[in-house]
């Protein structure tokens, strides 16, 4: 007789093993199906995020900027360094021991809670079954009250970019390069693209960014876009805008890339070239023909702002559904679904999930952009408060950037907080906080900011709402 679970889900990526953790805290019996394997066939956890997405590369972003500081800042400290060099080989393994720890840890969790893992591809039957195809080779059909989709995503492919081993490279390639190429090529200024070009360029690399858009960072509030695209041309990042990749040649180790822009047919030659174009839906063998989940124009599962699907029992979460693509938006889906289905009445705040690149300086924000704004017809003010202000950023050597914080102007409500600051990933959590619990910028102003610390930017930025910041000219006129 085949087993019977309240709680199925498919994929451990960080929507599937989060769901799977809360529904098992919760006392739902509860399984997930894992086919992502290692070069020995055993099951890897984790899914994107922390395999191949948000780990790894943040752990090269972090080695190549103490480099950076270790080549370049060392010395306005005083601090001698000489022969500073880097070993990527080394730099790469250290990624990987993060990497295997972290998925190890899941696995730990899963056991801890009490989830079943089945090691193999799951796929949606109709009636709320799940067949696993194990990676032994076996199948079993697995019968549950609910069914918990979290497949994910996966990189975008061009035509005119077909991948090739070690010289044109997706994501999951790019974060294994095992030297300094000398010209490395990005296509796409998006998010991925942007930290694997700084990555490459902190080590050496001429980096060129191929974006087709003219607007560069077109997503982004027009502020944080003109500063960031400024900085990151500072560091060496040659990025050109309104350029669409229309074809690659290879010769012995060396890439020739095709382009267009308003000035006609270009080329350039590259050591390696990244693709990072974006990613999409992924759903191949996941839904039986009968199994009835509806897919939206777009090749995602659709479903309503709580994640249910069109059939009753069954919830897709993460990547694999409408919405950012971002590791923290999944989770909380999967915390929200879990207990749903355990009886609660939860919901999701999707006008407040922060977005951040991990440059440096980081650019982060949540909440509107002044454009959407304007286009809404919304009336609202802007505080700012550079970071060239603060006392401990200047102590830090880390000046770049500023807070942009955006209220309503007749509720002075919170409406976004875009910035660029070298630790604006850990600020906006402020902002989100405040956002969440519908704060007004006096909420901030009145409230207590240690000194010295980078976060007072924030205060400040709240303060210059109504022209009240203390450490930079901003008196309003009366
Ligand atoms: P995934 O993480 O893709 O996991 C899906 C899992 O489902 C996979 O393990 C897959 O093997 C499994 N699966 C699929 N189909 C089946 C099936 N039929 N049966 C069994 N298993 C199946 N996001 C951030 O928030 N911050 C970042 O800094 C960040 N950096 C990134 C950097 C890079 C280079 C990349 C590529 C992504 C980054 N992301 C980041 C995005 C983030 O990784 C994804 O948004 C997140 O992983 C989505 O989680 P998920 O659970 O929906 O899907
Ligand atoms: P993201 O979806 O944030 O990862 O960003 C991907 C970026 O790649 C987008 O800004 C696209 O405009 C860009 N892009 C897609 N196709 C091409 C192409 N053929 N040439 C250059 N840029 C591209």
């Amino acid at each position: 007789m085949s087993q019977k679970f309240d709680v199925i889900v498919i994929g451990a990526g960080p929507g599937g093993y989060v769901a799977a953790i809360r529904a098992a805290q919760l006392g739902l019996k509860t399984a997930c199906v894992e086919k992502w394997v290692d070069g020995k066939g055993k099951a890897v956890l984790g899914g994107t995020c922390l395999n191949v997405g948000c780990i790894p590369s943040k752990a090269l972003l972090d080695s190549t900027h103490k480099y950076h500081m270790a080549h370049e800042e060392f010395k306005i400290h005083g601090i001698t360094a000489n022969d500073v060099a880097m070993d990527v080989p080394t730099m790469i393994k250290r990624k990987d021991q993060i990497v295997k720890n972290l998925t190890g840890g899941i696995a730990g969790l899963f056991k801890a809670n009490g989830v079943t893992l089945f090691e193999g591809a799951g796929k949606v039957l109709a009636g709320k079954k799940v067949e696993v195809s194990k990676n032994d080779g076996s199948t079993e059909v697995v019968d549950a009250e609910n069914i918990i989709i979290a497949a994910g995503s996966v990189p975008v492919n061009i035509p005119p970019a077909p991948l090739t081993e070690g010289l044109i490279l997706d994501n999951e390639g790019a974060l294994n390069i095992s030297e300094t190429p000398k010209r490395l090529g990005v296509i796409g200024a998006g998010v991925i693209g942007l930290e694997m070009g700084s990555v490459w360029a902190r080590l050496g690399s001429d980096v060129i960014v191929l974006e087709a858009m003219e607007e560069f960072m077109g997503f982004a509030d027009k502020d944080v876009a003109k500063e960031g695209q400024k900085l990151l041309k500072k560091q060496g990042l040659d990025i050109r805008l309104g350029a669409r990749v229309t074809g690659t040649d290879i010769s012995g180790q060396e890439v020739t890339v095709k382009y267009t822009d308003g000035k006609g047919d270009q080329e350039v030659v590259v050591d390696k070239l990244i693709v990072a174009v974006g990613r999409r839906p992924y759903t191949e063998g996941l839904l039986a023909g009968d199994s009835g989940v509806e897919l939206d124009e777009r090749g995602f599962i659709s479903v309503d702002n709580q994640c249910r699907t069109n059939v009753p029992g069954v919830f897709a979460i993460g990547d694999v559904v409408r919405g950012p693509m971002l590791a923290h938006k999944a989770s909380e889906e999967g915390i929200m679904v879990a207990d749903i289905i355990h009886g609660h009445k939860a919901q999701m705040n999707y006008d407040c999930i922060p977005g951040i690149i991990y440059t440096h300086p980081e650019m982060a924000w949540v909440g509107k952009t002044e454009q959407q704004l304007k286009a809404e017809g919304v009336k609202y003010k802007v505080g700012k408060f550079p970071f060239a202000a603060s006392g401990r950023a200047m102590a830090s050597q880390d000046t770049d950037g500023f807070v942009k914080l955006i209220a309503d102007e007749e509720t002075d409500r919170i409406l976004g907080c875009h910035m660029v600051g070298g630790v604006a990933s850990e600020l906006i959590a402020q902002a989100v906080i405040a956002m969440e619990f519908g704060s007004s910028a006096e909420d901030l102003q009145l409230t207590v900011f240690a000194h010295p610390t980078v976060s007072e930017a924030v205060h400040e930025a709240a303060l210059a709402v109504d022209g009240h910041a203390i450490h930079v000219a901003n008196r309003k006129k009366r």
